[in-house]
């Protein structure tokens, strides 16, 4: 087989840049195919609806020590402090109360949640793995407070608190070098990605439709061309992995397609608002209902004259915003956090909104992944390399690190560079 490049990277979201990146600056001939017309995958920002960039897939940086930081520093960009664990909201019983003024009993649950959630990274769950919410009940909560817990630590994960795995979530606890804190980047998730990527031979419009892999090297056929190297790195989604719609030959070994059939990719919604002006308290960062539209921010927070409201729902809720027309989900999401507000007529100083769900992204397909009860091993299952020759990265893969973000992509990019140049 006639080898043009030394590694086709498939996917140029964080985790394909980041394996690009490594391989093209250790002197690799490389290629990038991605099937969207732009970079950046779930990293998405869009200049045009606000005067400051709004990201419409991952936003934060979550965490001090996130490996993002150093990407951010090299771009010579900045960041915004978005202190959301300090400064959370609880809505209850239609009133928005500061987290360290709750009414005694909520605030009560809420430690007491926050408490069992932490002691889980102390627990050994590898052969008794279970739901959070199952996790939760045998702690003694009530269904009122796994509800609660749904909204606070489960919706963060894109999952239902019935299907999260205990052990991957204590496994990302005893892995975590990333810190607590929070952050915007200044110039939004996109610049800083083309800033990366800058020099990287990329083929844009190109999706990927059969992976030929064996001891020779890999064969990728895309956009009616057959491109042929030593190595590849698959970064797909696992919603476009599960979907079947790229076809491995030969098909994948049954332990990979195990892990994959494992996951669950749910949907991931965010509900943007613009306003004339700012009709909420300066000091608001997130805050978090048990409405259908649950989780909410600022992303302009410790901008000027920033005034934008972002809803992130997922999961369950997703799927029911998502099956709604658009002017009716973006109507209620404004409704609830306006009753919320007490602002009953948020809706009328609204000049622009808009919806993106991430599940009808044909090249995503879902927000993120998750893993059930007894599925904690897919991420390493699914990040083993097959025959040294196709290897593996993506968030869905960083097993060592937090799955489900983007340092974690690119963590995973890093890694699966390191295995390719350890082939020689
Ligand atoms: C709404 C939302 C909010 C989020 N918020 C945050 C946040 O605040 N902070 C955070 O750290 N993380 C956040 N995340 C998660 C973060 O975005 C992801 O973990 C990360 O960006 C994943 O990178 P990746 O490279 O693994 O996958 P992707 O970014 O999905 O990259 C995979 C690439 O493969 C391409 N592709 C798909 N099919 C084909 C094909 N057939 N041929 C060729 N290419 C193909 C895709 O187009 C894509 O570019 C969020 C995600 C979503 C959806």
């Amino acid at each position: 087989m006639t080898q043009n490049w030394d590694t086709l990277i498939i996917g140029a979201g964080a985790a394909g840049l980041a394996a690009g990146r490594k391989l093209f600056d250790a002197g690799q001939s490389i290629l990038i195919v991605e099937a969207r017309p732009r970079i950046g995958g779930r990293i998405w920002t869009d200049e045009a609806f606000a005067d400051f960039p709004i990201d419409l897939g991952a936003e934060f940086i979550h965490g001090e020590e996130a490996a993002t930081h150093a990407l951010v520093a090299a771009a010579g960009f900045g960041t915004l402090d978005a202190p959301r664990k300090k400064k959370l909201q609880i809505g209850a019983d239609g009133i928005l109360y500061r987290v360290d003024q709750l009414p005694p009993p909520l605030a009560q649950t809420v430690r007491a949640l926050f408490a069992a959630y932490a002691d889980l990274a102390q627990q050994t769950w590898r052969h008794h793995d279970q739901s959070l919410a199952d996790y939760l009940r045998t702690c003694g909560f009530d269904a009122q407070a796994i509800g609660l817990a749904d909204v606070l630590l489960a919706q963060t994960c894109c999952a239902s608190i019935e299907t999260l795995s205990c052990a991957d979530l204590a496994r990302e606890m005893r892995v975590d070098h990333a810190g607590q804190q929070e952050f915007h980047i200044r110039q939004g998730y996109t610049a800083l990605l083309q800033h990366y990527s800058r020099g990287l031979p990329i083929r844009l419009d190109c999706p990927v439709e059969l992976v030929r892999w064996s001891t020779d090297g890999v064969e990728v056929v895309a956009g009616g061309e057959q491109l042929r190297a030593a190595h590849g790195i698959v970064t797909l989604p696992i919603g476009v992995l599960q979907s079947g719609t790229v076809r491995f030959e030969p098909p994948l070994p049954p332990a990979k397609t195990h892990a994959i059939a494992a996951f669950r990719m749910e949907p991931g919604t965010k509900l943007f608002y613009r306003f004339a002006e700012r009709l909420w308290d300066d000091d608001l960062v997130y805050v978090c209902h048990t409405g259908l539209a649950a989780r909410w921010w600022t992303p302009g927070y410790g901008r000027a004259n920033a005034h934008v409201l972002c809803c992130f729902v997922t999961a369950d809720r997703a799927r029911r915003i998502d099956a709604m027309p658009e002017a009716a989900a973006l109507a209620l999401g404004l409704a609830e956090i306006g009753s919320l507000l007490g602002q009953p007529d948020l809706a009328k100083a609204c000049v622009q909104a808009q919806r993106v769900c991430w599940a009808h992204e044909p090249f995503t397909r879902g927000a993120y992944a998750h893993t059930p009860p007894g599925a904690a091993d897919a991420r390493l299952h699914l990040a083993q390399p097959l025959a040294n020759v196709l290897f593996f990265a993506g968030e869905a893969t960083a097993h060592d690190t937090n799955p489900q973000t983007v340092h974690g992509a690119i963590e995973s990019g890093w890694r699966a560079a390191r295995q390719v140049l350890e082939q020689g």
